[in-house]
């Protein structure tokens, strides 16, 4: 069986952003293999605890998936000061042609346009992939995975990150499914008093967003899972109000254009302009966007809200608004670059001890060894939909009973017999099949 169809039945998508399919993202040919070990999130450790553990496999596959795509170059991104990582990376590494490349800890520094800039010197075009400047991109989560595809192995499981407003911050691999509550359980519980004085954020701090409740289930590109007390600064920014954002940007947006300045797709040459969409959103004149393509591609990154504006607006909220907005009249982006790369983009990358420090979240910046996860759950809600492109159709009824690593859910089938862009899923523990609706599969555990 090739590498890709291994990593297809395996049901593998990135495992560190939106989910894209491996197999489709592997199957290509490229100059540049990357393995992002950057961590770009603040507070997270799942990427560092897993190139502590995990180097081998993650040059196993890197070694397989450069002979499968010609990559002449491959390297494994991550940050210096992971020192143990970088051991370990080196070791594993030795003989094999493949390449580290280390950086200082900024933010985002994680950034697939801004690493692929960093190391080929090459820019992603708006509306582009990194294949289209001969670079391929992978998580070293993801990479672990392809490992283990390539012995037989499905994603069962995912590596992440508790911390933030908890009593022991810790990493852990859990079944795909388990509820959140279950993590917060492992990690001691909340810091004082109860769930009701605590929001959660799923992934980091910076680009993740609030979780529904203590149900909510891990998939597989949950990053972390980060408790913070209600009323902290940084949640105020994960519910903004477009026209309220309006009346504010009217009353004190004095167009300076730090946002701008500062915005890291921007210094791609790229022609992200949040000022212009704050400009556009105060007069409510579309056409004050400018050229608008560049729009497409903010990353969400946030570094204009979190770190540039000094009067409290949320340009990147805006920026996300104006995006959806454009593809909601069906406009698509325009391949294209529109300017070079700033010259002085290294001197603008933000320590993130900086925005921590910022943000008041300095005091979260703990360690969060990866520990076994021995939390009893009685049940795990797989969702069907973990990846870009269609929702899996369920293969299994109430009932049923199951074995982990069995395949329970498939992407749906094209009328040419082709299965539609997605990831196989696969049951996560031994147990018998509950609930099954057009969202998830529940599988309860074996007493
Ligand atoms: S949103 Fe903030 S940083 Fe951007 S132009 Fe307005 S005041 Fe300046
Ligand atoms: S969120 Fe802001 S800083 Fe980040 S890419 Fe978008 S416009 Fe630029």
């Amino acid at each position: 069986m090739s590498l890709i169809d291994q990593v297809r039945e395996a049901g593998i998508v990135g495992a560190g952003g939106a989910g894209f399919p491996a197999h489709v993202k592997l199957d290509a040919k490229c100059e540049y293999l990357i393995a992002n070990g950057a961590e770009c999130e603040p507070l997270l450790r799942s990427d560092r605890r897993i190139m502590e553990k995990n180097a081998p496999e993650i040059v196993e596959a890197l070694v397989a998936a450069a002979e499968y795509t010609g990559a002449k170059r491959a390297f494994v991104a991550t940050k210096s000061h992971y020192e143990k990582a970088v051991e370990a990376l080196k070791k594993a590494a030795a003989g094999t042609g493949i390449e580290l490349h280390l950086m200082k800890s900024t933010y985002p520094s994680g950034d697939e346009q801004t690493l692929v800039y960093d190391i080929t010197g090459r820019v992603v075009p708006t509306g582009g992939l990194p294949l289209d400047v001969g670079a391929v991109v992978s998580n070293v989560a993801t990479l672990v995975n392809v490992a283990a595809a390539m012995k037989g192995k499905p994603v069962t499981e995912k590596t992440l990150t508790v911390s933030g407003a908890v009593k022991n911050p810790v990493t852990l691999e859990v079944p795909i499914g388990t509820p959140i509550g279950a993590l917060i359980e492992a990690a001691g519980g909340f810091e004082s008093g109860d769930a009701g004085d605590y929001e959660i954020l799923l992934g980091g701090p910076l680009m993740g967003f609030p979780a529904a409740g203590l149900d909510e289930p891990v998939t597989k590109t949950t990053g972390g899972v980060l408790p913070l007390p209600k009323g902290h600064k940084i949640l105020g920014y994960k519910h903004v109000d477009i026209g309220r954002q309006s009346k504010l940007a009217k009353a004190v947006c004095c167009q300076c254009s730090m946002c701008t300045q500062l915005c890291p797709r921007a210094a791609l040459g790229l022609g992200v302009e949040p000022h212009k969409a704050m400009r556009a959103l105060s007069a409510e004149q579309g056409k004050l966007l400018g050229k608008f393509n560049g729009i497409f591609s903010c990353c969400d990154c946030g570094l204009c809200t979190y770190f540039a504006c000094n009067f409290g607006l949320s340009p990147s909220a805006v920026m996300g608004s104006f995006k959806k907005a454009l593809m909601g009249q069906g406009v698509k982006p325009k391949k294209e670059t529109a300017g070079r790369a700033d010259p002085a983009l290294g001197g603008k990358k933000v320590p993130s001890a900086r925005l921590l420090s910022r943000l008041s979240l300095a005091k979260y910046d703990r360690d969060a060894p990866l520990v076994p996860f021995t939390v009893k759950v009685s049940r795990v809600r797989i969702p069907l939909k973990m990846h870009i492109g269609a929702p899996c159709k369920p293969l299994v009824e109430r009932g049923a009973s199951v074995q982990k690593g069995a395949v329970i859910a498939l992407p749906p089938k094209l009328d040419t017999g082709a299965r539609q862009l997605g990831a196989v899923i696969h049951a996560s523990i031994n147990g018998t099949i509950g609930e099954v609706s057009s969202e998830y599969i529940e599988i309860r555990a074996e007493a």
